[in-house]
């Protein structure tokens, strides 16, 4: 049933990508699309081929999603509403499918698989509520009556790393299509195949064609040829800072509209009066899950120095039995990472450095790495300082709460992070101070679709998720009607 799955995927994604595309052989750029095999990260074996679009091919479907624009806009609000909830009800339907799908082609555990499909549903079902309550304001003013407007961008822009392939890209369409905007998708060329089954769920869904389009390929293909296609008005980008950054100089040119959400190297602060049990069992899922593979990982744990030795300790059994197998297995809470060379990257930053303790991993084929746990010399070591998006925790003993913030906010990035105190004038005190997006107190939770999510400094821009992100893919236009005469 698993490799029914991916053929049916990869059969489906080329016919998708060849009918919405011009022909390869006739189009601007004149020579036929590469295909890229997708590898299962835990056998190293390909599980699935699909077509990269070219640039042609990119363009045609920014062509056809502005022209879909012109009657998506128009589809009344409470019909716009119903069509996302029913999009909703498709993911739902086909949960445990995607979910099999993300462990194949991404090596999530299954369990972190089929939340990120149901975050995909609610966040869906979240937005399906927007349309029917996008609503401007009356302004008094003199001479007439003035109105505000939330208006649809036109095509929206999503590119999406392989990280969590189904969520961000939800976090993108679902928001940007309740506004009235159609979207052209880009997914990592990694992790196409969960993206491609959600564009067929939409339009199972009713959706009319062209409104959410999925283009699997190369980012300095189609990533570069959405950002330079003038009739995309709005680009939502995750992945790399550097990446990022030159999105963000190529959406300058035109005065593109962008959110960015970007690299972290969070911190996990631990004081003296935490309850320290639960900050030391919990500390291993803030940084392995997704095998770190998250920008929010708290990379970094800060312990106050008179608890960091029974800090060690306690975080020692905790990583051991951390269970990395099979992320098809019930059991997995971790699985491997998603490449051989993503691999060497982040095994570079263990190199050399001092290794408090590791966990375990399988032997064999497949792209695993241990959890580990470095002990930071001095906040200069490259393992303290850069993003490794890996099972990598870097920990450092500070010694009050000035320190600690100091430490804290000493990098570029500024995503998430947790606190963990019993008093809570610190607790306040510090999450006021840590310069980052996303703060959590005696918890490590990042994400929840209700509320604003983005980072600080090179983190990002803007906001996704929650009652605001709408407003991200509209423009506010301000009408006045004259009533003299
Ligand atoms: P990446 O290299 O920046 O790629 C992200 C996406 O951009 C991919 O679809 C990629 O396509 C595409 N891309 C690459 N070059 C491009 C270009 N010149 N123009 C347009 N698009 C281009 O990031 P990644 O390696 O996939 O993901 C890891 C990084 O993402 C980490 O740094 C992590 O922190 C960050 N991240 C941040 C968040 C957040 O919410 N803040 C979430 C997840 C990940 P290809 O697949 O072809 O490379
Ligand atoms: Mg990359």
């Amino acid at each position: 049933m698993a490799s029914n799955g991916s053929d049916a995927v990869a059969s489906n994604g080329s016919d998708a990508v060849a009918s919405n595309g011009s022909d390869p052989a006739t189009g601007a750029y004149g020579r036929s699309a590469p295909a890229t095999d997708l590898v299962n990260p835990a056998t190293g074996l390909v599980v699935a081929t699909v077509p990269a679009t070219s640039a042609a091919q990119t363009d045609a479907a920014i062509d056809r999603a502005a022209r879909a624009y012109g009657s998506w806009r128009q589809v009344a609000p409470g019909d716009r509403a119903r069509l996302l909830r029913r999009f909703a009800a498709q993911v739902d339907a086909h949960l445990e499918e995607l979910a099999e799908l993300e462990v194949r082609n991404s090596g999530h555990t299954i369990g972190n698989a089929r939340w990120e499909a149901g975050n995909v549903r609610d966040v869906l079902d979240y937005y399906a509520g927007a349309p029917e309550r996008l609503v401007g304001r009356q302004i008094p003013v003199a001479g007439g009556l003035d109105v505000t407007f939330h208006e649809p961008l036109g095509v929206v822009g999503v590119i999406v790393p392989w990280n969590f392939p189904m969520p961000i890209a939800a976090w993108g369409f679902a928001p940007a299509l309740a506004a009235g905007n159609t979207v052209v998708l880009k997914p990592a060329e990694l992790t196409p195949l969960t993206a491609i089954r959600l564009a067929e769920l939409a339009l199972d869904a009713g959706l009319p064609p062209d409104v959410l389009t999925v283009l699997p390929g190369r980012g300095s293909v189609v990533g570069e040829a959405i950002v330079a296609h003038p009739a995309v008005r709005k680009i939502c980008f995750t992945g790399s800072t550097e990446v990022g950054t030159r999105i963000m100089a190529g959406c300058a040119a035109q005065v593109k509209r962008l959110t960015l959400e970007l690299g972290g190297k969070s911190a996990n602060l631990v004081f003296a009066d935490a309850a320290l049990e639960r900050a030391a069992a919990t500390a291993p899922y803030a940084v392995f899950d997704n095998a770190g593979q998250d920008c929010c990982a708290r990379s970094r744990i800060l312990v106050q120095r008179p608890v960091y030795d029974r800090f060690l300790e306690l975080l020692e059994p905790a990583v051991r039995a951390f269970r990395v197998e099979d992320p098809a297995l019930e059991t997995a809470e971790m699985g491997p990472l998603i490449s051989a060379g993503h691999r060497t990257s982040v095994s570079s930053f263990v190199d050399g450095a001092e290794v408090a303790f590791t966990g375990s991993c399988p032997e064999g084929p497949g792209f695993w790495y241990a959890p580990t746990v470095l002990l930071a010399r001095s906040p200069a070591e490259r393992h303290w300082r850069q993003e490794i998006f890996g099972p990598v925790v870097s920990v450092l003993p500070f010694d009050d709460e000035a320190e600690a913030l100091a430490l804290a906010n000493d990098t570029e990035y500024g995503l998430s992070g947790s606190i963990w105190t019993r008093d809570v004038g610190r607790a306040i005190r510090v999450a006021r101070g840590v310069e980052s997006g996303n703060l959590s107190v005696n918890s490590h939770s990042s994400v929840r679709y209700w509320t604003p999510f983005g980072g600080m400094k090179r983190s990002g821009l803007g906001r996704e998720l929650g009652p605001d992100a709408l407003h991200a893919f509209t423009d506010v236009k301000n009408v006045f009607i004259g009533t003299d005469g």
